[in-house]
């Protein structure tokens, strides 16, 4: 057993099929009287019947939350939970909308119900990005990280079959890089397993039927303690390249990690053995990163980047951006491998 340091900050979870009835009272529980209901133009709907399940403890909706938070929308947000007299929010969505939250929270110190409708994990970690003048800032602080999360995975069925596949993707990749991160331990680690796995076995399910509730719990669990390992373990090289290729060229979070994830588990496979016995144990396959791009593919999501937008002229940035600042990584960060790796990915050619 090599010498770890375990400390873990987590929010309360509820978890279950109709947990979201139990809102009114876990803002009770927070001794809040008016909650702010945030989420993105897209699911207004659902955040106006939350607001009407919060009757006299709904302070209103805020529906504008967008991709990457941007500070206009950060400003406005938190200019509305003031006007309308806010003492908690509760954010209803994936990561754009808890990302809002998050922004809300850094500034007034609000406390946040987090009720994830995606498998992004932001609820679980103490990550805030912030976007000012086409630049996204990011950063931890424990004020951002949401006192409570509802997971009703019920709110996850009309979650597009497309979007749970690559979202299911984009949490296996936290717990894929919590496998090998720096500052993991065991506790991690066996959350990170059990996060794959757990995801494995229910993505093929829901992509056969999105209305398979057993399937959508299966892949929240999944979320959840893929979420954990991301708050609670350093990410490394393929956090790094999504980060760079999402911020830089404005491609699709989920997409990017999906596509993205195979190739940067094979450069980093030489140097976190471990970490790769353990996720081809999690997926049931012999080759880690070649297993996961064959689920990928066999569940119809992107595998090459040309196919989400990314132009080959920005590969040499990309790769540049990749060895600017240094950072823990199992593999040393070296330029010419690299290259060869955002090529591999743009091309759609299989992990090496
Ligand atoms: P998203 O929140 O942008 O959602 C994508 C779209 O799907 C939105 O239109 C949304 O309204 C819709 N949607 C979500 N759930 C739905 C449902 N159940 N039914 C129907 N539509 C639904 O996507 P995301 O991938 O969850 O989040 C991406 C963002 O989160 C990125 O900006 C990323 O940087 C951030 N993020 C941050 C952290 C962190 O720790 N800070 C972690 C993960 C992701």
């Amino acid at each position: 057993m090599t010498p770890f340091t375990f400390q873990a900050s987590l929010p309360r979870v509820v978890f279950g099929p109709g947990t979201l009835q139990q809102l009114p009272a876990e803002v009770e529980r927070l001794g809040a009287a008016k909650a702010l209901v945030l989420s993105t133009p897209e699911q207004q709907d659902q955040a106006q019947r939350v607001a009407e399940l919060l009757g006299a403890r709904s302070a209103g909706v805020f529906a504008r939350a967008v991709m990457h938070v941007p500070i206009e929308t950060a400003r406005e947000a938190r200019e509305e939970a003031r006007r309308l007299g806010a003492d908690c929010a509760v954010a209803i969505g994936g990561g754009s909308t808890t990302g809002l939250g998050k922004a809300i929270a850094l500034d007034s110190g609000l406390p946040i119900i987090a009720v994830p409708t995606t498998y992004a994990g932001s609820e679980m970690t103490p990550i805030y990005g912030i976007t000012e003048g086409g630049l996204k800032k990011t950063g931890r602080d424990a004020r951002v990280l949401p006192r409570t999360v509802i997971y009703d995975p019920r709110l996850t069925l009309s979650l597009p079959v497309d979007l749970s596949v690559t979202s299911g993707l984009n949490a296996i990749a936290h717990a894929a890089e919590g496998l090998y991160a720096h500052d993991g331990n065991p506790i991690l680690s066996l959350m990170a397993e059990e996060g794959i796995r757990a995801l494995a076995q229910a993505l093929p399910a829901l992509h056969r039927d999105p209305c398979d509730l057993q399937a959508r719990s299966d892949a929240l669990y999944g979320a959840w303690l893929c979420g954990v390992v991301l708050g609670n373990g350093a990410m490394g090289l393929h956090h790094k390249l999504c980060h760079t290729l999402g911020g830089s060229f404005n491609l699709p979070h989920a997409e990017v990690h999906t596509v993205v994830l195979p190739h940067a588990m094979a450069y980093n496979a030489p140097k976190a053995p471990q970490a790769m016995a353990a996720i081809a144990r999690a997926l049931r396959v012999d080759d880690a990163p070649l297993g996961l791009q064959q689920l990928a593919a066999e569940l119809g999501a992107p595998t090459a980047l040309k196919a989400i937008g990314m132009p080959a002229d920005g590969l040499d940035r990309v790769a540049d951006l990749a060895v600017s600042a240094p950072y823990p990584n199992p593999r040393p960060l070296e330029r010419t491998a690299l290259r060869a790796l955002l090529q591999r990915a743009w091309d759609g050619s299989a992990p090496a």
